[in-house]
């Protein structure tokens, strides 16, 4: 009667070219795509999934292809991964939905106890789930409002925070994320960012004291609700402030009655190398917002903070139909225990190390990489034109379509454009990440050096 899994952990972990990529399958569902999906909602790589785990992405073709992308950071404990596969599978079962806030059910409540646990900091905490990474972010800055009785919000360059109203506002890049959608929420104010290689180095306290003199003079701190930092931007382009720099930002915060807010959507869970990105510098968030590698893939999103903040928003001010469904639930509960039993916050150290050592050696024969920069599984590399810092966008968009042909997924992002990101499931395996870093090293060797 059982039927054999096509996914998850059974699948071969190699990579296999049997058409181009895409090839014919992936071509159908392409021009279908066209003509049934919007096309604001943009593809990368149009290849058609069909299955997926360890370190591999099955086309309808039949490729196999190496992910660097985690569907964006999405499937830390790899594509259904065992746990997360039985728990939702008994949870489906069992029921599918109530509305938490019609009736309640126990797993919300133990993803609550578990973030409260697990997030940084050891003080009394509260939790609310929701579905989205921007829904999160939103209700962060509803929670932050509503504690301070104040309404402005700070928030930094290169940021993303997502793609609703108010996070489009918090969010920098016009293209694509914000161009013709306006007009954007009010009351949000952008700082300068840590970044050291277009900053000149500054140090982490001088550049705290640079932003932090822009919110003083520009915004207040009297009216000033929350700060929220990415603390190392995600598509922003990976950018990891100078170490000091987000606890100076804290300690401002706490000395002026402001919220402090880390957005770790892209971050959170082991992806750095630490469980929060936070723990590197032993950052305590007031509010910390988490989403994508939550769940191992189901739609989930948390605000987690200190319970006077949280606990401050009237009754049936927080919530949605579907925030924190069971079957997401279940799957968070899964992915916590998964990140537990298998050591995936060493996994994640040990594959950075990996791609940074290499990549750092291949920058040291190609000056077209700027920076080798991120943490844990969380890596990306900057392009510039060989000498300079000058963004090379269009040197980044062919290495990444010659990696797609090559049968690797990558992606991009920054807010140049110019910076090929990293961030493989920590299911992939030894074998498959040495031959994507020589897959790699083979791309920049043979795309010219003066293109
Ligand atoms: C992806 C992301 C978001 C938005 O999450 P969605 O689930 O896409 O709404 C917010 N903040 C950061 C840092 C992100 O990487």
């Amino acid at each position: 009667m059982s039927q054999q899994p096509t996914g998850g952990p059974s699948i071969t972990q190699e990579r296999r070219l049997v058409t181009a990529i895409p090839g014919p399958r992936s071509l159908e569902l392409a021009e279908r795509k066209a003509k049934a999906v919007a096309s604001g909602v943009a593809v990368g790589l149009p290849v058609q999934i069909v299955a997926a785990g360890g370190g591999i992405l099955v086309d309808a073709d039949g490729n196999q292809l190496i992910d660097l992308g985690s569907g964006i950071a999405v499937t830390t404990v790899g594509n259904s991964a065992p746990r997360v596969v039985e728990a939702v599978t008994r949870q489906v079962a069992e029921f599918t939905h109530t509305c938490f806030m019609v009736t309640p059910y126990e797993g919300y409540v133990a993803v609550a106890e578990k973030l409260n646990e697990l997030t940084p900091g050891s003080h009394e905490k509260r939790s609310a789930l929701f579905n989205s990474g921007a829904e999160a972010v939103e209700n962060a800055v509803k929670i932050a409002r509503s504690a301070t009785g104040r309404q402005s919000v700070v928030v930094f360059d290169h940021a993303y925070h997502g793609r609703t109203n108010l996070t489009m506002a918090m969010t920098a890049k016009n293209m694509p994320y914000k161009k013709g959608f306006g007009p954007f929420a009010s009351e949000v104010y952008r700082a300068p960012l840590s970044y050291p290689f277009r900053d000149g180095g500054r140090d982490g306290a001088e550049a705290a004291r640079q932003a932090i003199d822009v919110i003083e003079k520009q915004v207040g701190a009297e009216s000033l609700a929350a700060i929220v930092i990415e603390p190392i931007q995600g598509e922003g382009g990976f950018i990891v402030p100078a170490d000091g720099f987000l606890p100076a930002l804290a300690a401002w915060c706490r000395d002026n009655g402001v919220v402090f807010v880390a957005d770790e959507v892209q971050t959170g869970f082991a992806r750095t190398g630490e469980l929060f990105a936070c723990d590197h510098e032993g950052v305590v968030p007031d509010l910390i917002v988490t989403a994508k590698g939550i769940a191992g893939g189901l739609p989930l999103a948390a605000v987690t903070g200190r319970a006077e903040l949280m606990d401050a928003a009237h009754a049936g001010g927080l919530g949605g139909t579907y925030g924190g469904n069971p079957l997401a639930c279940a799957a968070a509960l899964a992915v916590f225990e998964t990140i537990e039993a298998e050591g995936l916050v060493d996994r994640a150290r040990t594959i950075g190390k990996t791609m940074t050592e290499r990549l750092a050696a291949l920058q040291e024969s190609d000056p077209r990489i700027g920076e080798v920069r991120g943490r844990g599984a969380m890596i990306a590399v900057e392009l510039v034109r060989a000498g300079t810092t000058d963004p090379d966008a269009d040197l980044t968009k062919k290495v990444a379509a010659a990696a797609n042909a090559q049968g690797l997924v990558v992606l991009t992002c920054g807010t140049y454009g110019n910076v090929l990101r990293f961030l493989p499931p920590l299911s992939m395996p030894d074998h498959l990440l040495a031959e994507a870093l020589d897959l790699l090293a083979g791309i920049f060797a043979t795309i010219d050096q003066v293109s």
